[in-house]
C-alpha cells in the first residue's frame, strides 16, 4: 500500500548509470517521495569512450563525474557506502559501515561481476597483472599504463567473454583503437582476440574496418578454432586454449560476467546469474517491492548498455512514482543507440527500439551502419557520438 505522499522513501543502490538515472528522475519528477541514492565511490568513470583513453584521444578525468548536483540541484541524499545487505521483510538496507536505510521502494542497480572461478588461474588477484577494465578507473589506468610501456613488436592479447556480458561491441572497440595507437607509436605490435564466442555484435562493420585502417594487425580467433579459453599463467602472462598456448606482453582478460554481487545475495538473480524483471516496470520477478535497472537485468533482447541502463531507469522511475504517489502511468519506451569507434574519424552506429511482448522486452525497430558507407557519414557519427557523450552524461548526472 502506497505511504502517504510526504514520507515516501526510495533507496537506489548504485549510482552508476541505471541508479543516478533513476534516483534524478525520481527526484525531479515525483513530489513527496525521499530519494537516498548509496555508491561506495566519490566519483564515477564512464566505461563508454574508455577506448579512446587507452588510445590516447581522451583523459581518465574527462570521463569522470560527481554527485554533487544530483544532491544540490535535485536534493537527493547521496550515501557514500556500500550496501552489504537487504531485508526485505523490515524492508531496510545494511551498510558496511553500519547503518541501517529503511525503504518503501528499493531499486538496485548494481552493474556486474565477474564470474572468477569460471577460468582457472583468473582470479581477483590476477585482475592486477591481467586487468580486465570491464569496470573503468583503476583497472583502466592500469591496462593504458601497461600498453603505454609495452615495447614496439609486442601482442596485445585480448580475451573477449561469452554472451552475456556487458557491451557487445566493447572488445572490438578496444582492439580497434589500441590498434590506433599503435599505428602511431608502435607499428610492429599485433593485437591477437582470444574469443569465447564464435561470431560477434556487427562483426562485418568491424573486420572490415581493420582490413582498411589496421591491415596484417588485429587477428581474430573464434571458439571454434582455439577450441575455448582453459586457463591463464599469470607468471608468464599467457592464456591456454584447448589447442594451444598464446603468450602475450599484455594480456586484457575480460572474464564471464554475471549480475553485481548484493543481487546475487539477495536472491534476485535466477540460475543465468542475471536478474528477471518485469518490462513495465522493472520490478523483479522473484521478489516484489524491489526494482532491478541497468546491466544486471535479463529478459528478452536488451543489450547491456549505458544508453539502455538510462532509459530503463526512466520507465522505473515513472512506474514507482505511479505506485507511490498515484501519479500518471506511462508507457514504457526503450531506446537504446550504441556509438562505436573504429579510429578517430571512424564511427559506426546502431540504434533499437525496444517493446514488452508476452512477458519480456523484444526489438521493434533497428537501424545500423553499414559496411561501404562514406568517409564523411563515418566523420559524422564521430560529430554525433561526442555530442552524445556530453548530453548524455548531463541526463544522468547533471
Ligand atoms: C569498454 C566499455 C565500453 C562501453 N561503451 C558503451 C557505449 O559506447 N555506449 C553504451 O551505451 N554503453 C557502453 N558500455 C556499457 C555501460 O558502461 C554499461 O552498460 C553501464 O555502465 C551499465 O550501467 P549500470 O548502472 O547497470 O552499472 P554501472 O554503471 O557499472 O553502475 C553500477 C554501480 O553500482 C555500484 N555498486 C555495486 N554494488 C554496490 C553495492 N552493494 N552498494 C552500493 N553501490 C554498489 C558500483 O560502484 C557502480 O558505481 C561500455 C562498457 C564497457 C566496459
Amino acid at each position: 500500500m502506497a505511504r502517504s505522499q510526504a514520507s515516501a522513501r526510495v533507496v537506489v543502490i548504485g549510482g552508476g548509470i541505471g541508479g543516478a538515472t533513476v534516483a534524478k528522475y525520481l527526484a525531479a519528477n515525483a513530489a513527496g517521495i525521499e530519494v537516498t541514492l548509496v555508491e561506495p565511490k566519490a566519483r564515477y568513470t564512464t566505461c563508454f569512450f574508455s577506448a579512446l583513453y587507452l588510445a590516447g584521444m581522451r583523459s581518465l578525468e574527462s570521463l569522470t563525474h560527481g554527485y554533487e548536483t544530483l544532491a544540490q540541484r535535485y536534493g537527493i541524499k547521496i550515501v557514500h557506502d556500500f550496501a552489504a545487505a537487504i531485508d526485505p521483510v523490515a524492508k531496510t538496507v545494511n551498510l558496511k559501515s553500519g547503518g541501517k536505510l529503511p525503504y518503501d521502494r528499493l531499486v538496485l542497480a548494481p552493474g556486474i561481476a565477474f564470474k572468477f572461478d569460471a577460468i582457472e588461474g583468473y582470479d581477483e588477484a590476477a585482475t592486477k597483472i591481467m586487468p580486465h577494465a570491464w569496470i573503468a578507473g583503476p583497472q583502466t589506468e592500469l591496462l593504458r599504463q601497461q600498453l603505454d610501456s609495452m615495447e614496439d613488436g609486442g601482442v596485445f592479447l585480448i580475451v573477449s567473454p561469452p554472451n552475456p556480458f556487458r557491451c557487445p561491441p566493447g572488445p572490438y572497440e578496444r582492439a580497434s583503437l589500441v590498434a590506433y595507437y599503435f599505428k602511431q607509436f608502435k607499428p610492429r605490435s599485433k593485437i591477437l582476440i582470444l574469443d569465447a564466442k564464435d561470431s560477434f555484435f556487427e562483426q562485418e562493420l568491424f573486420q572490415d574496418a581493420w582490413v582498411r585502417h589496421y591491415p596484417g594487425m588485429i587477428e581474430w580467433l573464434p571458439a571454434q578454432f582455439t577450441g575455448g579459453i582453459k586457463a591463464v599463467d599469470i607468471k608468464d602472462l599467457s592464456v591456454k586454449t584447448a589447442g594451444e598456448t598464446f603468450k602475450g606482453a599484455v594480456v586484457n582478460f575480460i572474464p564471464p560476467q554475471m549480475a553485481g554481487g548484493l543481487a546475487q545475495q539477495a536472491g534476485l538473480a535466477d540460475q543465468s546469474g542475471w536478474c528477471p524483471v518485469e518490462p513495465r516496470t522493472f520490478e523483479s520477478k522473484l521478489q516484489r517491492g524491489i526494482h532491478i535497472v541497468g546491466d544486471a537485468t535479463s529478459g528478452g533482447d536488451m543489450p547491456k548498455s549505458a544508453f539502455l541502463a538510462n532509459s530503463q531507469a526512466k520507465v522505473c522511475a515513472f512506474a514507482i512514482a505511479a505506485a507511490l504517489t498515484g501519479s500518471a502511468r506511462f508507457a514504457p519506451h526503450l531506446f537504446n543507440t550504441c556509438f562505436t569507434f573504429l579510429a578517430a574519424d571512424d564511427a559506426v552506429s546502431d540504434a533499437i527500439a525496444l517493446e514488452p511482448e508476452g512477458g519480456a522486452i523484444k526489438i521493434s525497430e533497428i537501424l545500423i551502419s553499414e559496411v561501404g558507407e562514406d568517409a564523411e557519414t563515418r566523420r559524422q557519427v564521430v560529430k554525433a557520438a561526442n555530442g552524445w557523450y556530453d548530453a548524455f552524461t548531463h541526463d544522468v548526472f547533471g
